[in-house]
Formats: structure tokens, sequence, C-alpha cells
């Protein structure tokens, strides 16, 4: 079952409100502007639903109209008062200098400024309004600048921290400042959630979205003051008393109706109080708190919504998290736009002024207030067998349990490759190519498995090598001898090669510096299986390698994880990639009662889901991370190989890969596990080691 918890993102939509929409698109469906009895139906309900927000926003005389959301809104609001702005100006009089918007708000704020600015050819100057560290506007900022502003925007509270802005200090500053700029709240986060008294305020323009708040996407309001100036958005069939043209969106308003019933019904079952709300989010942070150690968060909880929680843990980036949680079948978001290789740090964190660390590591984790008890004990679990699973694989910032190191594995940063060989029967370890940036997640690595390092060599001399190494001798001087004799690519001085266990490695210097890294299995004079050289370099070690024989190279920007000679020389031809779709995989396996499935998930994320339940079929675990010690033996066997992985990204990399390398049954699972139909997940600890 997934555990949703990005209600700030969207909502599910409410089963009355469902009800209500499908009623309103099968039954009622008249057009409420049609003077027959089927119409008058369909303007009963709208002039109910609207009744029922105009109570519940206390909107007074002024106006509630419906719209498609609140990005809308804003343009609505916006157009409406620069285009009054404009009218003033030509009008001869003073309108002020500039446009001011809170640090924090949506996009759809400034870029609506900026918009509407241009296109009506006012040329304000845009302003941010600062925010203080715990995302609250800077008054005296707002009551200096506020006389020479034509509009001032400030959110109710904020969609990425959940911090809720004191409007009651933002209108006493406009009023004290003399100003008389437009002002416009943007309240998508604070409906459901907060009390706003909207006829109360100078509050001039307040747009809503109903899909925050459990009804379809689609819907939304936008509350216009009674006398604040307004210019249509849309012009067309005089709905909305010519304010919003176009044929009502009749299923979404249905079910906003119903969502704002069962919000006015104090004493019904569906939204949580204020007060539980509260307590729902206590739980919640308990449960962070033990599951992440050292976590921080991004704003004071005292001061933000109930239902907001947006942190950052040392060590662990946002994206890492994401995956954690999307393992455990949890849903959650970066506090920060994400690209597929880097995240952004939060420009809300950064304005803000939190370290970079923070803006770009955050989480934000979101409830909507209708959700109820066994959820959130849903929740808190599976919070805590996220912590588990950093725990058992060494990526806790703290009670790491040992861990066994066997064989190769990759620690990427930016596309360069560092590789940790390590023997589990003579307890010892090499590192080749470590980053100063990886140092400390190294050491963490190291400290689990606790392992004397034999060296840490370098493939290039690069001085970030040398670095690295002085900083981990620094870190774990019983692990590493800081005094070791070596030579500037870190090869002790004193060997021609280095054992590890059955394994030895030797090196060849290479002309024009740097050196190769030859790992062979068994005895002297045994052919080398592993070259750690860059590709390029290979064709230059003649005897001592194969055509056939696997390179792992410095930096794989292009992703291919592996080569080899023949490769690199032009000889041998890749075999083409092989997809899957998930509705296919039943008649794979079928056809193929002889394939392995390889889930290519690394062992957190493994730990936290499990497999698709396949009867009969082979499966292995084998991260991306130590890609390098199966793929030996996957080319020998050649049987059908189908990888797997959460999103598909990183099954059709292992594929591509193994294909390239001429293994002509290679199938990746497009789309991943996300597509597969009641993926199961596990909540509880249980052995990582769940597969064959
Ligand atoms: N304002 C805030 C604070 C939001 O969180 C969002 C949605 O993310 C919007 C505006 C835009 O709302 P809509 O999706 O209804 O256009």
């Amino acid at each position: 079952m997934e555990i949703y918890l990005d209600a700030n993102a969207t909502t599910p939509v409410l089963p009355q409100a469902k009800a209500a929409a499908i009623q309103a698109m099968v039954e009622d469906y008249g057009n409420p502007s049609s003077i027959h009895s089927t119409g008058l139906k369909a303007r009963a309900l709208i002039d109910g639903v609207r009744a029922r927000a105009q109570r519940l926003l206390d909107t007074g005389a002024g106006q509630l109209l419906f719209v498609s959301g609140a990005t809308e809104g804003i343009q609505t609001a916006v157009l409406s008062a620069l285009h009054a702005l404009r009218a003033r100006r030509e009008a001869g009089q003073a309108i002020g200098s500039q446009l001011l918007y809170g640090a924090t708000e949506h996009k759809a704020v400034p870029e609506a400024l900026k918009h509407w600015n241009a296109v009506l050819g006012l040329n304000l100057a845009i302003r941010a309004i600062p925010v203080d560290t715990q995302g609250r506007h800077d008054l005296e900022f707002l009551q200096r600048e506020a006389p020479e502003a034509g509009l001032v925007c400030t959110m109710a509270a904020n969609n990425e921290t959940g911090v809720i802005s004191d409007l009651t200090g933002i209108e006493a500053a406009l009023n004290a400042s003399g100003s008389s700029a437009f002002w416009m709240v943007d309240g998508v986060q604070a409906l459901g959630k907060l009390v706003l008294r909207l006829s109360q305020s100078r509050i001039d323009y307040a747009p809503f979205s109903g899909h925050k708040l459990y009804a379809p996407k689609g819907i939304g309001l936008l509350y216009v003051r009674a006398g604040a100036p307004f210019t249509p958005l849309m012009a067309g069939g005089g709905q909305e008393g010519a304010l919003r043209s176009g044929t009502e969106n009749m299923s979404g308003i249905a079910a906003l109706g119903a969502v704002l019933e069962a919000l006015e019904d104090k004493e019904g079952k569906t939204f949580r109080s204020h007060a539980e709300m509260s307590g729902f989010r206590t739980r919640l942070a308990a449960a962070l708190e033990q599951a992440f150690p050292g976590l921080v968060y991004n704003a004071p909880l005292v001061q933000s919504l109930p239902t907001t929680l947006n942190f950052s843990v040392p060590g662990l980036s946002s994206r890492l998290l994401q995956d954690l949680f999307d393992a455990a079948d949890v849903r959650v978001s970066g506090g920060s736009a994400c690209s597929a290789a880097k995240a952004a740090p939060s420009f809300v964190l950064q304005a803000m002024g939190l370290p970079d660390w923070q803006a770009a590591g955050a989480v934000r984790l979101s409830i909507g207030p209708a959700v109820d008890e066994a959820f959130i004990t849903e929740a808190c679990a599976r919070i805590e067998a996220c912590g588990e699973s950093l725990r058992r694989n060494c990526m806790s910032p703290s009670d790491n349990l040992p861990t066994v190191g066997q064989g190769v594995s990759r620690f990427m940063l930016e596309g360069a490759c560092c590789y940790v060989l390590a023997d589990a029967a003579v307890q010892r370890c090499v590192l080749i190519d470590p980053q100063p940036e990886q140092v400390s997640r190294l050491a963490q690595v190291l400290r689990c498995q606790n392992y004397p390092v034999t060296a840490v060599l370098s493939s290039d001399g690069a001085a970030a090598h040398g670095e690295a190494r002085a900083l981990l001798a620094a870190e774990l001087p019983d692990l590493l001898a800081a005094s070791a004799e070596v030579d500037a690519l870190g090869w002790p001085l004193t060997q021609t090669e280095l054992e590890l266990g059955a394994k030895r490695l030797r090196r060849q210097l290479l002309e024009g510096g740097g050196q190769a890294l030859l790992l062979s299995e068994g005895g002297q004079g045994q052919a080398c299986c592993l070259a750690f050289v860059a590709p390029q370099h290979a064709q230059a070690l003649g005897e001592q390698i194969g055509a056939q024989t696997l390179i792992a190279p410095p930096s794989d920007e292009a992703q291919l994880l592996a080569s080899n000679v023949a490769l690199e020389r032009g000889e041998a031809v890749a075999a083409p990639l092989l997809q899957l779709s998930g509705t296919q995989l039943q008649q794979f396996v079928d056809a193929h009662p002889d394939a392995l499935l390889i889930d290519v998930r690394e062992p957190y994320e493994q730990f936290l889901s499990q497999t698709p339940e396949l009867a009969g079929v082979a499966l292995q675990a084998m991260p991306l991370s130590r890609f390098l010690n199966a793929i030996p033996g996957w080319l020998a066997e050649q049987r059908p190989l189908l990888f797997f992985c959460r999103s598909g990204n990183r099954s059709r990399q292992a594929a591509q890969a193994l294909a390239r390398l001429g293994h002509s049954q290679a199938w990746t699972l497009s789309g991943g596990l996300a597509l597969l139909p009641d993926a199961p997940v596990r909540a509880a600890a249980a052995d990582p080691a769940l597969l064959v």
C-alpha cells in the first residue's frame, strides 16, 4: 500500500467529492446558463457551493469566482491590479515604482508579475521581500518599501516549508506605511488548515486551488474584495457575471462543494482538527528523528502548518532520501527542484539563508487534513524501516551495523569512478581513485567493514587522489597508515604486487604518466581478469590483458559501466538491447524458464521492497554499484537476463552494458517496478539477502 506524504503537491479526491463529480457529470449535467429545469438545477448547485465557500472564507461583500486553479486566480489578480495601475498612471496619478512579492512565493507569482508587467508595458521594478531564517517576511523592509509599491503579494503559508506568514503583521506594516498598494494573498496551502477571514482584512485578492484539498485538478477559487479593481482574464459567454467566461467546470465545482461541506461540518469525521494534525506531526517527527539521527528541520515547526515537515539529514542527499522513501512505497518530495543528475538547491530555503547542504538536501513530507490514525501509524512504521535500512547498509548518520566487504564496489562522483576492492577472507581492502568530496562516505564504509587499507591508489596521479588519501588517513588512523612509503601514484614502494586474499593486484606504468591496475585471480602469472585503466590506454597494455578482459574506467560519464579491449579496438559488435514492459513480464518468464531476473537497485532499496512474485523464477540482487563482480559470470553463461529497478533507468544502463559487451539476451524492464501493478513492499525489517 502506498503511503502518500506529498499532500502539498496534490491530494487524492475524497470519495464524496468523486461521487459529487460523477453525479454532476452523469445525472445533473445541465449548463447553468440554460433556463430549462436541467440548467436551473446546475445553477442551484453552483450557487450552493459558492455560498458555502463564502461562509467558510468569510468573504463578506467580496466576490468569489470559480476558476481553473490557483495559477489562473493569480493571473487574474495580477492582471486586474496591474491594469488598474496602468489606468491610474495614464490618468496622471502616482502608482509607485515597484511590485513586491515574498521571496519564497510560489513561482506562479513572480512569473505572473513579470508577464503582465511586460504585456501591459508597465515596466515597474519587480522586487522580492526578503524573509528571515524562519521564512517570515521582513516587515521593516515591507513598511519601508510599500509606499513605492503598486502591488504586494504574500502567501498565507508556504508550500515547501509550511511556514505560516504573519498576515496580521503584514497588514499592519502596509497600513503603517500609508501605502495604497493592492494586496494579493496566495491562500492555496492555507485552505482547510488555517482560518481565513478575508472580509476582515484589506486583502484585495486571494486565489485557492481545489486539488490541494481533495477536490480534482482544474478547479479553484478567486476572492476579490468588494471595490477592488477587476479585469477579466477570459471574455466570452459572460459566465460568472462576465468576470470569468467559459462554461463552468460543473464536476469540479460539485466536487469542491463536497469537500467544503465536509470542512464546514465541525462534527464530521472527514477532516482532523488543528490539534489532531499537530499530534500527527509530532508522531511523524519522532519517527523521522529516530530514523535519521542528526536530522535538522528547515523551518521551525511551531510557525508552520501542522501538515508539513521539511528537513535535511547531514551526509544524505535529497535524491537518496527520496529513493529510500520511494522504495518503502512512501511518497515524499524533494524540497528542491531535482534534475536527474544533480539536485538544484531549493530557492525557498536559499532565500531563508539556510546553508547550501540544507537547501540542496531538503525533503518535504506533507499530509492532508483527511488522514487518520492508522495511516499515521503505518507512515511512522515505514519511516522507521527506512532508518533500519540505512543502518544495515552503512548509510545512517550513526549507529551503523558492521558490514562484510567483498569484491569490487564502485562509488560515483559527477562521472568520476572510485573503486573499493575488498576481501572478506583476509579482511583487507584497496582503494582506487578516491576524491576528497567522497572521503566522509568512504570513511563510513571502511569503518563499517573495519578492514585495514593496503593502499590508496591513483590511476593518473591526480592531486585530488593524494588529498583524499591524506584525509582518509587522518579520519581512520587505525585502518590507514599516514606514514606508509608510497610513490606519487600511491603504490607501496616495497611491493611489486598487492595481495588481496585469492586475488592479486599488479600494475603497469603508462607512458606519459599514470598506471594501469590489473586484478587477477589466483597465483602469480595468472591472466588479468579486471583492468582499472582508461579505455584509451587499454591497447597499450599489449599481452598484459586479453581482448575480452573487462575494463573498469576511471570515469564513466556515458554510463557504460565497463568495456573491453575488443570493443575499444572496434573489433566487437554490441548485441541489441532488449526491452520488456510490465504487462509482458509473466509471458517472458513463461517463455524463458531459464531466465535470471536481476534487481539492480541498491541494497538500501532492496531491503525495503520485495521483488515481484513470479513463481519458479531465479532472482539475483546485483546493485549497479557492484556490477563489475557479476559481469564475467553472466557473459560466460549467456542465459537470458532481465534487469529491473524502480523506474527503468538503471536497469536500462545495466542491460545496455551487457549487450555492449556481447550478451545476446540482455533485457530491461521498461518503466521499472513503478509501473508493475501492485509491486509489493515490506514495512518491517527483514533479511536483505532476500534474493537467490
Ligand atoms: N500557490 C501555491 C502556494 C502552490 O502550492 C501552488 C501549487 O503548487 C500554486 C500556487 C499553483 O496552484 P495550481 O496548481 O492550482 O495552479
